[in-house]
C-alpha cells in the first residue's frame, strides 16, 4: 500500500493523444498513486481517456482542436500545433487547480509541459515510452542530415550498417523514409535545450542497459528505468476504442499456443493489395489466427470490405478478424503461441512480458529499432522481409511449427522471467521506482 503521507504530494501527469503515449502515462499514474500520491491527468480532448475507469483521479481536460491524429502526413507539425494550442491551456488549468506541491510529469510528445513548468516554477520529469535503443538512432539524426546521409538513398537501405550505431542498418532508422524538409523541421523542434529533471523510461535495465548508460552519459539527469509499466500497473482498459471481449471465448476453445495474434496497433495503415497479401499470408499458413484490423486502418474503406473473394470461406472457424481487443489479455492467453506485430514499444513490452515470439513488420518511428532489436539482438522474433503472401505464410510456420519459433519461445520466456524480476522486491525496476519516489519528494517535506 501506499504511504498516505505523500497525499500531500501532487503529480500533475500531462498526457498525449497517442494510444501509444497515454497508455504508459495513465499506467505511470497508477503505479504512483498506489505509491500515495494524487494524481491529476491532464489530457486533450481529442482522445480522451475514460474518467470512469480512472476514480482514483482527477482530470482536467484541454481543447487542443484537433478531431483526429493527422499524423501520417506530418508527425512533426502534428505535434507543434498540438504543443501550441494547449500550452496557454495547460499553464491555466494547473494554476486554476490550485494544488500545493506539485511536480509535474510530461509525455515526450507534450513538451509544452516543460515551459509551463519553469513559468510555474516547479518541478518537471518526462516520460519515455519508447525504447531506450531508439534514442541513440534519433540524436544521430542531426548528424547524418548535415552528412548529406538523410534521407536515405534506396542503395543504402537494404544491408548497409550505419557506422557508429550497430547493429542498426539504415533500414532501421526512425524517419527513414521522410522527406528532407519535414527532416529539417523535426530536428528544429527538436534542437532546444530542454531542461527536465529526470527522465522516466518503461524499460528494464536488463534488456537495455547499454542505451541506458549511454543516454545517462548524454543527458546527465537521473534516468528512472521502472518497466514494463503493462505489468506493474492495476489499471483497467486504457483503449480508445471498444475492445471486443468475444475474441476470448473463442481462444478458450483453440489448441495451446496455437494461435497467431496479428496487429498493427494504433497508427499503422495499409493499402489493399497490402490488406489482400496479408489475408491469403494468414490463410495459406494454416494457422488459427487473431487479427486486429483497426476501422480506417485499411485506405479508402471503413473496415474490412477490401478483404478478397473467398478468403471467409477459406478460413471459416480457424481465423477471427476483430476491430479492437484487450491484447494485453490476448498475449496471456495460453492459445496465443505468435504475435504478428509493428514492434510499437508497448506492444514489444507486452509480448515479452508474456513470453509471446513475434513476427515483426514495422511502420514508423521507434518501430524500425524495435524490431531490429527484437530480430537480431534478443532474438524473441523474426523479420517479415516483405509483405507478400508466401513469405507471410512461411513467417508463420517458421515462428509457430518450426524449431526456430520453439527456441525463440525459450528465449522469449526466459525474458518473462527477467521482466518478473526485475519487478519483484530487489529487482532494477523496483529499485527504480522507489529511487524516482524519493526524487520526487526530495524537494519537499511531506512528513
Ligand atoms: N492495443 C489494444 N488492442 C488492440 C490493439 C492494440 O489494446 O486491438 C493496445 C496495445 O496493447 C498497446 C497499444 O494498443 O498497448 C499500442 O501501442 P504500441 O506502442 O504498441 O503501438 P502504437 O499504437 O503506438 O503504434
Amino acid at each position: 500500500m501506499g504511504d498516505e503521507r505523500y497525499r500531500c504530494k501532487h503529480l500533475v501527469l500531462v498526457a498525449s493523444p497517442f494510444q501509444g503515449h497515454m497508455t504508459p502515462m495513465l499506467q505511470l499514474g497508477s503505479v504512483l498513486h498506489a505509491k500515495g500520491f494524487s494524481i491529476t491527468i491532464v489530457h486533450t480532448k481529442l482522445n480522451s481517456p475514460d474518467p470512469s475507469n480512472h476514480p482514483e483521479f482527477e482530470f482536467l481536460p484541454l481543447f487542443d482542436n484537433f478531431v483526429a491524429i493527422d499524423a501520417s502526413t506530418n508527425f512533426t507539425k502534428f505535434v507543434e500545433v498540438l504543443n501550441e494550442n494547449c500550452k496557454l491551456q495547460l499553464q491555466q488549468r494547473i494554476q486554476e487547480a490550485n494544488h500545493k506541491k506539485i511536480t509535474i510529469i510530461y509525455d515526450n510528445t507534450m513538451y509544452s509541459g516543460e515551459e509551463v513548468a519553469r513559468n510555474l516554477n516547479v518541478p518537471s520529469i518526462v516520460l519515455r515510452s519508447c525504447s531506450a535503443s531508439y534514442m541513440p538512432a534519433f540524436l544521430a539524426l542531426p548528424k547524418l542530415h548535415s552528412e548529406g546521409q538523410l534521407p536515405i538513398q534506396d542503395s543504402m537501405l537494404q544491408k548497409l550498417l550505419i557506422p557508429d550505431l550497430y547493429p542498426l542498418r539504415y533500414k532501421d532508422l526512425p524517419f527513414n523514409n521522410t522527406s528532407t524538409q519535414e527532416i529539417t523541421e523535426m530536428l528544429a523542434l527538436t534542437n532546444p535545450i530542454r531542461n527536465p529533471s529526470a527522465i522516466i523510461w518503461n524499460t528494464m535495465e536488463f534488456l537495455e542497459n547499454s542505451a541506458l548508460t549511454k543516454l545517462q552519459q548524454y543527458y546527465k539527469i537521473p534516468i528512472f528505468a521502472i518497466g514494463p509499466l503493462n505489468e506493474t500497473a492495476r489499471c483497467p482498459t486504457t483503449s480508445f476504442l471498444n475492445e471486443d471481449t468475444s475474441c476470448i471465448s473463442w481462444l478458450d476453445k483453440q489448441a495451446p499456443r496455437s494461435v497467431v495474434y496479428v496487429s498493427l496497433g494504433s497508427l499503422a495503415t495499409m493499402d489493399k493489395k497490402e490488406l489482400t497479401e496479408a489475408a491469403w499470408g494468414l490463410a495459406n499458413s494454416k494457422q488459427p489466427f487473431l487479427w486486429v484490423v483497426r476501422p480506417g486502418s485499411v485506405n479508402g474503406s471503413e473496415w474490412i470490405e477490401f478483404l478478397p473473394d473467398g478468403f471467409a470461406e477459406e478460413v471459416e472457424g480457424r481465423g477471427l478478424v476483430l476491430k479492437w481487443v484487450p491484447q494485453k489479455q490476448v498475449l496471456a492467453h495460453f492459445a496465443v503461441g505468435g504475435f504478428w506485430s509493428h514492434c510499437g514499444w508497448n506492444s514489444s513490452l507486452e509480448s515479452i512480458s508474456q513470453g509471446v515470439p513475434m513476427i515483426c513488420w514495422p511502420f514508423l518511428g521507434d518501430q524500425y529499432v524495435n524490431s531490429r532489436y527484437l530480430t537480431y539482438v534478443w532474438l524473441v522474433g523474426l523479420e517479415l522481409e516483405h509483405l507478400e503472401r508466401r513469405v507471410i505464410a512461411t513467417a508463420i510456420r517458421r515462428l509457430m511449427v518450426d524449431d526456430e519459433g520453439k527456441e525463440m519461445r525459450k528465449r522469449a520466456n526466459d525474458m518473462k522471467e527477467k521482466a518478473k524480476n526485475s519487478l519483484c522486491n530487489g529487482g532494477s525496476s523496483f529499485n527504480s521506482l522507489n529511487n524516482l519516489v524519493e526524487f520526487i519528494l526530495a524537494d519537499y517535506n511531506c512528513n
